[in-house]
This record gives structure tokens, sequence and C-alpha cells, in this order.
């Protein structure tokens, strides 16, 4: 109980005292726990007031004190670092934005104002080095055009600072496995921000599948699509891109294919269109269907466009049922149905998941591995397989044929361990 609380209903007994009435001294005794919660070890929790037949609501979330949370650095002030990134640090727990790196001035002394952020904790590409003198800092989050994130990676660790990186890690496995000898040298994490291994519809449909839901996963349908606006933008130059709908959406359908069971393909087969005359597509590809080949025998047929109408969508077909998110791959919106037979009858449920701001969980997943030091579950050995898969992806589309990839015998080979359950 507060102090304002205490002196709120010593000062409503009083009242009740002098006769004001059944009402008033009703509010004056003490309410009961299940009103007011109770604190134990510096959590506050609510005694349930529905009955254990309805759904239980979550806990307040308990956030860490802002001290005892973990610094960023925002590198990059664009579309997804202020419309989705930044705005989620208000739902993290355990992260809270300390500085700032963008290469517009005026633009990053507003966004320092709306967010508390120092105007010395605001910092130009080329002075990244002076991170490394600003002990608020622990990690940074680097939300560039793809093309420079191993140029900002490295800075960050020569800084001294962990990383977590946006998706797709670089324009090339080369570039990738760069970033993570940088990252082992300097003796810092590095994470890649593949919010599909955080958001809790995905990480139900792995639980289900890996578990025995469905019986055997023997195919996986997935599409992410978006139709993309001005031709001027970093997203169709190749230089910037390294490509066009495969890293930037198709990628998710990669990432989460082989996510599901945790095996990695050993073949794609892959093509790719792209229409002629499209400003949109004189630099970068439109259209690519591409299937994976995983040891089990389980297929993933993905496809990914530019140029068609918003479809963010996954499927996983088992020997007795099968699953489906909707909106998979979107922030938020997902829904997830199973089907399967019950009572000789074949019945579709839709299970439902308490709703979760994906980037702030990812955020949190990060900042707990800064605080305890364990691996991120997708660190930069992630991304580098993803940009080995992409690349015989191109391969196959390029040639027509088959590409086999390097068998890989252990499961989530290249992942840290399972993110923590999220309170
Ligand atoms: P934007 O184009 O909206 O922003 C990119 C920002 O990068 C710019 O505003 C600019 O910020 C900075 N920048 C620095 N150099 C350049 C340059 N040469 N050309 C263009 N911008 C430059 O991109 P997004 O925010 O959509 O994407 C950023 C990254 O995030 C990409 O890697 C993308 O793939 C990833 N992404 C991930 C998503 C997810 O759901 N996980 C969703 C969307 C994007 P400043 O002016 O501050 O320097």
């Amino acid at each position: 109980m507060t102090d304002e609380s205490i002196t709120r209903r010593t000062a409503l007994f009083a009242a009740g005292a002098v006769g004001l009435g059944a009402a008033t001294a009703a509010a004056a005794a003490s309410p009961p726990p299940v009103d007011t919660g109770t604190i134990a070890a510096d959590k506050l929790t609510f005694p349930p007031n529905v009955a254990s037949t309805e759904v239980q609501p979550a806990p307040p979330p308990n956030p860490a004190p802002q001290d005892e949370r973990v610094g960023f650095a925002v590198i990059g002030l664009g579309k997804l670092a202020t419309e989705n990134i930044l705005p989620a640090f208000a739902q993290s727990k355990h992260a809270k934005p300390v500085a700032l790196v963008s290469g517009s001035p005026d633009k990053m002394a507003l966004i320092a104002r709306q967010y508390g952020i120092a105007a010395n904790s605001c910092y130009a590409y080329a002075d990244m080095a002076r991170l490394r003198d600003n002990p608020a800092v622990q990690a940074v989050y680097v939300v560039t055009p793809n093309a420079l994130h191993r140029r900002d990676v490295l800075a960050a660790a020569a800084a001294g600072k962990h990383v977590l990186c946006e998706k797709p890690m670089a324009t090339s496995s080369r570039e990738a496995r760069d970033m993570v000898a940088a990252c082992a040298r300097a003796n810092v994490k590095l994470m890649i921000a593949y919010r599909m291994q955080y958001q809790p519809h995905a990480r139900e449909a792995i639980r289900l599948a890996r578990g025995g839901a469905l019986g055997d996963v023997v195919l996986m349908d997935m599409v992410n699509n978006q139709n993309q606006g001005d031709p001027g933008q970093w997203r169709q130059k190749r230089a910037l891109a390294g490509g066009g709908s495969l890293p930037d959406v198709g990628l998710y359908c990669l990432n989460t294919s082989r996510a599901i069971l945790g095996e990695e393909p050993v073949a794609v087969t892959a093509s790719s269109w792209t229409p002629a005359g499209d400003p949109r597509f004189a630099e970068v590809e439109d259209n690519v269907a591409f299937t994976l080949h995983f040891p089990s025998g389980a297929m993933s047929n993905c496809l990914t466009s530019y140029s068609t109408h918003e479809l963010r969508r996954l499927k996983l077909l088992g020997s007795t049922g099968w699953l489906e998110i909707e909106n998979a791959f979107a922030y938020d919106g997902q829904r997830l149905r199973i089907a399967k037979l019950v009572d000789g009858r074949n019945e579709v449920t839709e299970r439902t998941m308490p709703a979760k701001n994906q980037f702030a969980v990812e955020l949190d997943h990060f900042a707990g591995c800064v605080k305890t030091g364990t691996p991120p579950r997708t660190p930069g050995e992630e991304g580098v397989q993803d940009h080995v898969v992409m690349e015989a992806i191109y391969a196959a589309a390029k040639t027509g044929r088959r590409v086999d990839l390097p068998r890989v015998a252990k499961r989530d080979a290249f992942r840290g361990p399972e993110p923590e359950a999220e309170g």
C-alpha cells in the first residue's frame, strides 16, 4: 500500500465516521487483494477476478526499473525504427532507448526530444566510434538498409557494444561471416532480428509441429507478398538491398521454414520471374517461388512477390492434421487454426494467444542475453545460414536445376537456447 492510498483511505474513513452514508463507509473499508493486488519479490499480481472456466488475464508486465534496463542506441531512423522499434520500447520490460545514430540531424533532434534522449547521445554515422565512451549504451540496434548492416555492425563491435541487427543480415554470406567474426573478436553478442522466432503464434506453431500435434509434418506452404511503391527507394536498388523480394519478404518464409522443425534444407529448387519495363524492377527481382527439401523428407513451398497484394500466410500440413496462421508474417492480426479428426469428424479450432508486441518481445530477449550472458536464439550464424540458402535459391532459379546444400545433422544447428517463456 502506498503512502498516497493510506492517506486517501484514512480520509474516507473519517468521512464515514461523521455519517456520510453507507456507500462512503464501504469505500473506507480496506479493499481485498483481488482489488488492490499484492506485492511479492518486487512483482505486483492480482488474484483472479474471473471464474476458473475463463481465460485468466495476464498479470501486470512488471517491467524492470529504468536503471536496471539495457540501454540501446538505435542506428538509422527510418520507417521501421520510428514506426515500430522506438514505440516498442514502451512495451519492453528490459530495454530502453538511450542514444541515436543518424545521417539526418534535424530528424534525430526531433526524435531525441520525443523519446527523452540527451543531445550528447546523438551521433552521426562517422562518429560511431564515440559510442565506446558512452557507458549508458550497452547495445545497438542496426536498422539501416541491408548493404550498410556490415559497416554498422563492425563499427558497433569496434566500440565494444552488443549488436541486434535487422534482417536480412547482409547482402551475401561472405559479408555475414565477416560480421560474425568481428563480433566474436570484439567479444560482443550478435543477434539477427528474426521476429518470427519470438512471435507467440509462430512459437506455438513450432511447439505443436515438433510435439507431434499434426503427426509428421510433410509439407509447409508459405507466402509473403507486398506490392512495392516508389521505384526510387533503396529496396529497389541492388547495391543497397542486395536483391528484391527474396531477401526482404521472402526471407520470412525461408527462416520460418527452417525454424519449424529445426532442420536445414539439403536441396533447393526455384524459379524467379520479373516483368520487363517496370521501373521498380530495373535492378532487383519481383517474384520468386522456391522449394526447400529437408532431410526428414518434409518440403516447404514458398512464394514471395513484390508486385501482388499483401498476403502473409503460413500453413503446415501434417499426416494427422494441419495448422495455419493467417497474417503469419505481419506485425499483428495473427490467427492460428488447427484442423484434426475429432470423434470421426473434421474439426477446425482456433487457438487464441495473448497479444504481444513482437518488437518488444524481441528487444527483451536480446536485453536478457546481454544481462545474463546467454547466447541469443537467433545469433549471427542463423543469419549466415539464410544467406547460404538464398545464394542456393538464386543459383537454382538461374540454372533451373536443383541445388544441393551441405547436410547438417544437428537440429537447431545455428540457434541459441529456446527463448524464455514470456510472463
Ligand atoms: P527505411 O528506408 O524506412 O529507413 C532506412 C534508414 O536508414 C533511413 O531513414 C536513414 O536513416 C538510414 N540510411 C542511412 N543511409 C541510407 C541510405 N544510403 N539510403 C537510405 N537510407 C539510409 O527502411 P526500413 O526502416 O524499412 O528498413 C531498415 C532495415 O530494417 C532493413 O534492413 C529492412 O530489411 C529491415 N526491416 C525489418 C522489418 C522487420 O519486420 N523485422 C520490417 C521493415 C524493415 P537516417 O536518416 O536516420 O540516417
